[in-house]
């Protein structure tokens, strides 16, 4: 923080109208913002410009005084943008030449670097209000809740009412998973004055390295307000917070040997977050998410002001047009490949955060600033792009995005993809060998993860009351009890079995894509997907769908009934195939196109290779990653916990093996022995996962 003595603030609050007597329980506002940080008041601003708040009910919610210079507020730009015009009465200071790590000086008269003081916004603001007559009401906002459309929000003094509510608060992020990245962007600066004059007031230093990195990205800003005075500032992108007496020597090091002796007129220290975690729309129609809570702050930079006045310029856009819904939705547009950069960057910076150092050095020694400064601003092509990637340390980058592809599934998809791919190939020239290529697959993928993903459901037993041996005891006896069903009601099982795996199946899907499964109507899709994958693999393979189930005990007549079935196929095909796409077009999620893909390529495949397809690479998968991630398990110690459950399951599939093969001699019979057993073990581990994930959901 820049602590300054701010009498004058002091005065403007005591100016606006006390809290206390404003409230008033049958005032509706027109727009409610909670927090006067950088956020709202580039919103405020934006409105006022516009003439959009005369005739509007407006109140903001900001306990604090704002009296504080707590930040600065840097960014590029050129000297004609709207930016620098609206907001040239606070900037406080602006740069038309750059050092970066040493090298000559650029100039950037094109697009200066400029300076604001948050106080000065802080004040600006503020003043504007007061003649507005909005008052600032001196409260902690809570809770808000819906009543018929009208946002009631509580607050430590009192409950307000709104219809639209613009709301800055950002949620801690200690509860991130561990799929996400966090870093801390933290930094120590002196604003100083020297004796001599060591400055040149109109040229700034970006990312000087020259500090000793230990273990982070480490790196000095100097920005000089004269030729005597400058704020300096030692900057840690890295896990751990930069400590402030560590960093106070090593920048009264620097200073004293570079500028000789110095006074501190002020001090700065501050952190922003780079993560790859992405704030969710506001669940409330009606409330919009704004500043860092909008996703405005670039997770590798930390830059986030001018998108927060880009997305001011937007709001005040979408109010003029009266066009409010869905309020909430408002966006920046910003291109996906940059966020998918930000992470490959942040993921280097978490993993090898000495790299940085040379990543940065050569991205500022091999490209033009300008075009640096397009990039930063996500606005470069995708040409210009490649030529930036050429310039850095390409190995580090691949290692990144393996890192990646591995966290996102990138990596299985890519696996499962280049294998069917290679499928093909083989099936063009010879038949039996791409089977035996398929079955080789199938062997592979059942014992890594298709078996394993179902032998730790010891591990998810609710209840603890019940010691390991009651557990498997009842575990086994629910096996051999659905065994005798199977035996005496076939066609019962069977229809139990489409549905409780569809449930399963869809339950683990919409898992995946984190959606909460928490009221009737999403339990009702996550069943209807399931059943649409069931129904698209047997229907697109009707006839061996039917050769498996007449060798089942008590349901051989099925075969009597194959013209009927056949008059099926299509439309019970598409009809799944056309529910599955309208889901991925409700949810948007990514990982629905991938398993609508894997069902499809499996209908040019044998059933046993396209069920296999879905089950190993879309489902166990799936589900192997929620057991880690809620159990905080690795892959390699869950699966020695799962070890001696899989070699159970496997001497039992072996005796049918051997009992089937040996003896009969017939595929399709071993297939639907197969599958009763599949059937009969799956059970208590599908109804076992719907507690574990039902679990999680009441935590939540
Ligand atoms: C030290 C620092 C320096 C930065 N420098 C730059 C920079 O140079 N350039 C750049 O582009 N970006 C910079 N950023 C990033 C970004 O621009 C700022 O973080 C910016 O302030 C974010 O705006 P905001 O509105 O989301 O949050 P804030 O500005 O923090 O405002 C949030 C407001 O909400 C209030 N509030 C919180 N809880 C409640 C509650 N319960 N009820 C009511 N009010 C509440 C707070 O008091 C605060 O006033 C910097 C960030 C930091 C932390």
């Amino acid at each position: 923080m820049l602590f300054y003595d701010l009498p004058l603030i002091d005065h403007i609050m005591n100016k606006t109208k006390s809290s206390t007597t404003f409230i008033n329980n049958e005032t509706v506002y027109d727009f409610l913002f909670i927090g006067l940080g950088a956020g709202n008041s580039l919103i405020l601003l934006s409105l006022l410009k516009r003439g959009l708040i005369s005739n509007k009910k407006i109140a903001v919610v900001e306990p604090t005084k704002k009296n504080t210079n707590d930040k600065t507020y840097c960014f590029w730009a050129s000297p004609n943008d709207s930016i620098v015009n609206d907001l040239k009465p606070i900037i406080s200071h602006y740069y038309t030449a750059i050092e970066v790590n040493g090298s000559p000086s650029q100039n950037i008269e094109k697009q200066p670097y400029y300076f604001i003081k948050s106080i000065d916004l802080y004040e600006h603001i503020i003043n504007k209000l007061v003649n507005e007559d909005i008052p600032i009401l001196s409260f902690y906002a809570d809770t808000i809740i819906s009543v018929d459309e009208i946002y009631h929000l509580n607050t430590s003094g009192g409950t307000l009412k709104s219809k639209f509510i613009f709301d800055s608060r950002t949620p801690p992020y200690s509860q991130l998973s561990s799929n996400e990245i966090y870093l801390n962007q933290s930094f120590y600066g002196l604003h100083i004055k020297c004796e001599k004059p060591v400055f040149l007031k109109d040229s700034f230093e970006m990312m000087n390295f020259n500090v000793d990195q230990s273990d982070f990205t480490q790196f000095f800003y100097t920005l000089p307000f004269s030729s005597k005075e400058s704020l300096i500032e030692l900057t840690r992108f890295g896990s751990e917070k930069i400590d402030l007496d560590y960093a106070k020597k090593i920048l009264d090091k620097k200073i004293k040997a570079e500028y000789g002796s110095y006074e501190i007129v002020a001090e700065e220290s501050g952190c922003i977050p780079m993560t790859s975690y992405q704030h969710p729309k506001n669940d409330f129609q009606g409330v919009l998410n704004t500043g860092a809570k909008a996703n405005l702050i670039k997770p590798s930079t930390g830059y986030g002001f001018k998108n927060m006045y880009n997305f001011a310029s937007i709001v005040s856009d979408n109010i003029y047009n009266e066009n409010f819904k869905p309020f909430n939705q408002i966006s920046l547009h910003k291109k996906s490949r940059f966020r998918f950069y930000d992470i490959l960057l942040l993921t280097i910076l978490l993993k090898w955060p000495k790299k940085g150092k040379k990543i940065f050095t050569n991205l500022f020694k091999s490209q033009n600033i300008y075009t640096i400064f397009l990039f930063l601003d996500e606005k470069t092509t995708v040409g210009q792009e490649l030529k930036i990637f050429a310039s850095l340390p390409i190995f580090t980058f691949i290692k990144s995005l393996f890192i990646h592809l591995k966290k996102t599934n990138g990596l299985r998809y890519l696996f499962s993809f280049v294998s069917v791919l290679i499928y093909f190939i083989i099936h063009y020239y010879s038949n039996v060998t791409s089977l035996n290529f398929g079955y080789f697959l199938i062997i592979i993928g059942l014992l890594l993860v298709g078996i394993p993903h179902g032998s730790v459901d010891h591990l998810l037993k609710i209840e603890n009351k019940s010691s390991l041996f009651q557990f498997i005891l009842k575990y086994l006896l629910l096996i051999i009890f659905y065994f005798l069903i199977w035996h005496y009601f076939p066609l019962f099982s069977i229809i139990f079995f489409i549905l409780y795996s569809s449930f399963h199946f869809g339950e683990s899907e919409l898992e995946e894509m984190g959606i909460n499964l928490n009221s009737i109507s999403i339990y009702i899709r996550s069943f209807l997907i399931g059943l649409s994958i069931l129904l698209f693999i047997i229907f697109t393979h009707l006839n061996e769908s039917i050769e498996v189930i007449s060798k089942i005990g008590g349901l051989e007549n099925i075969k009597l009934y194959t013209n009927e079935l056949i008059m099926f196929k299509i439309p019970l095909s598409l009809i799944s195939l056309v529910y599955l796409s309208c889901e991925f077009l409700l949810f948007k999620k990514g990982g629905f196109l991938m398993l609508i893909l894997i069902l499809i390529v499996g209908c040019k495949m044998p059933l046993i290779l396209a069920f296999s397809l879905y089950f190993i690479c879309q489902h166990s998968l799936n589900a192997w990653g929620h057991l880690k991630l809620k159990l905080h398990i690795n892959s390699i110690p869950l699966y020695k916990k799962a070890l001696p459950y899989l070699i159970g399951a496997l001497s039992l599939f072996l005796a049918l093996f051997i009992f089937d093969f040996i003896g009969l001699f017939d595929l399709y019979r071993l297939q639907a022995d197969g599958f009763i057993f599949l059937a009969c073990i799956s059970l208590p581990h599908v109804i076992l996962m719907h507690l574990f994930y039902k679990k999680k959901v009441l935590e939540n």
